[in-house]
């Protein structure tokens, strides 16, 4: 159904998809994920209320940027996930970004409850930074923002509005007692910055135990 433009990133996606639920970061049909097609405009993106451990292809639709989902994916019962609005924004404001990944992981979902009030989870000397495209040390403060959950996907939006402004500082943002959004130029590098995060939050919560 794919372009064949198309095909080799909607693979990536759908291994990192599958990869993700493997880790258990996408429990119960949570979480969403997309990447930005080789016709301009055009977004591939997971459909909404699949239980990502069984994920397929054929679970990977396309929209535009409006979040409209485009032929011949549009049938009874498809449709995109509530969230695409914050995946076409992103795609909409930065040409940098290729793919847009969002999972549900339980430190995730803690750490960005337990520091809302802050605002922010702050991560400093960790070699493990450098997974960060951009970052060349570890020698540096990655800061990564938590903003109030909402059902109202403009509501996220327009708290993350300061932050998403060129050049962009940032490297995703937590929605706190939900969940993560990362991005990356394409599918690879946008998976590595969700592996980098989870380590981080793993490390964080192993050294508040201390
Ligand atoms: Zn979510």
């Amino acid at each position: 159904m794919f372009d064949p433009r198309d095909l080799p990133s909607a693979n990536e996606l759908l291994e990192a998809i599958q990869y993700f639920s493997q880790q258990g970061w996408s429990p119960a049909t949570s979480t969403n994920y997309s990447a930005r097609s080789a016709t301009p405009g055009h977004i591939i993106i997971s459909r909404s209320g699949v239980d990502k451990a069984r994920f397929q292809l054929s679970d990977l639709i396309m929209t535009n940027l409006e979040g409209e989902v485009l032929p011949p994916f549009q049938g009874p019962g498809i449709k995109p996930s509530a969230e695409t609005e914050i995946h076409t924004h992103l795609y909409r404001l930065f040409p940098q970004i290729g793919c847009v990944l969002h999972t549900h992981s339980v430190l995730g979902t803690t750490l960005s409850l337990e520091h809302a009030a802050e605002g922010q989870l702050r991560f400093a000397g960790y070699e493990i930074l450098k997974g960060l495209e951009g970052n060349a040390t570890h020698d540096m403060e990655e800061r990564l923002p938590i903003v109030a959950n909402s059902q109202s996907m403009p509501d996220i939006i327009a708290a993350m509005e300061s932050y998403l402004r060129l050049p962009l500082q940032i490297h995703g943002f937590l929605i706190a007692g939900h969940g993560l959004y990362t991005w990356g130029r394409d599918v690879a590098s946008a998976k590595r910055h969700i592996e980098t995060f989870e380590f981080l939050f793993e490390c964080t919560q192993v050294m508040r135990r201390r």
